[in-house]
């Protein structure tokens, strides 16, 4: 449904084929072929940084520093993570806020908990999370436990879980008006 609504789009889809080099609003594929383009947007996915591997730190497939059921590092227990950078030891999970979100509570408690001698909270990942692609158009694409669906509800029902969501990490006026004092 996703690649029906961009082919009609006018969206080509081209597969199988790496970008190699972006110069000049053009795109150079790993097969010769130039693209040409007013905009280049590049939408590669998510991958960790660098950074864990390149440090010795135990990762999982893609990089991300691999973490045990309390987001703590496997072998430094005293090196925590969570969102996109962390893979779980026991479950990888996709790299969406949903789970980011999840994990803020658990991880700030734990390293808490880890500083002053307490024991530590298992993260939960909880069960399957809603996915709500904005189509374009006022039109959305709804997954969850099998269910896909497609229309105008999807999008409203996105808009007003995401706008609800994004009001509760506004700073309110007085804050902001005692931060700049
Ligand atoms: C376009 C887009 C749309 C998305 N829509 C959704 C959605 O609708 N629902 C959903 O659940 N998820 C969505 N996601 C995924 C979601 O944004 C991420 O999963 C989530 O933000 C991960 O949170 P995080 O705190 O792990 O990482 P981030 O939010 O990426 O935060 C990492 C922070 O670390 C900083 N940083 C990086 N390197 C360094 C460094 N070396 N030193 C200091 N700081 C550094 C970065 O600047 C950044 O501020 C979307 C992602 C994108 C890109």
């Amino acid at each position: 449904m996703a690649r029906g609504a961009l082919a009609r789009w006018g969206v080509e889809s081209i597969e199988g084929v790496a970008a190699e080099s972006i110069a000049d609003g053009g795109v150079r594929l790993g097969n010769g072929t130039n693209l040409e383009g007013d905009m280049v947007f590049v939408a590669t996915g998510i991958r960790p940084s660098p950074l864990f591997r390149n440090s010795g730190l135990p990762t999982g497939e893609d990089g991300g520093l691999l973490v045990n059921d309390f987001l703590q590092c496997v072998d430094h227990p005293e090196l925590f993570g969570g969102g996109d950078c962390i893979s779980l030891a026991k479950s990888p999970l996709a790299r969406v806020g949903v789970y980011a979100v999840r994990q803020n509570r658990p991880l700030h408690r734990n390293m808490v908990a880890f500083l002053e001698g307490r024991p530590l909270e298992r993260f939960d990942p909880g069960g399957d999370y809603l996915l709500i692609l904005n189509l374009g158009d006022r039109m959305g694409l709804f997954r969850r436990k099998g269910i896909v669906w497609s229309g105008r509800l999807p999008f409203q029902l996105k808009n007003y879980l995401d706008t609800g969501f994004m009001r509760k990490f506004q700073v309110s006026g007085e804050l902001q008006e005692s931060r700049e004092e």
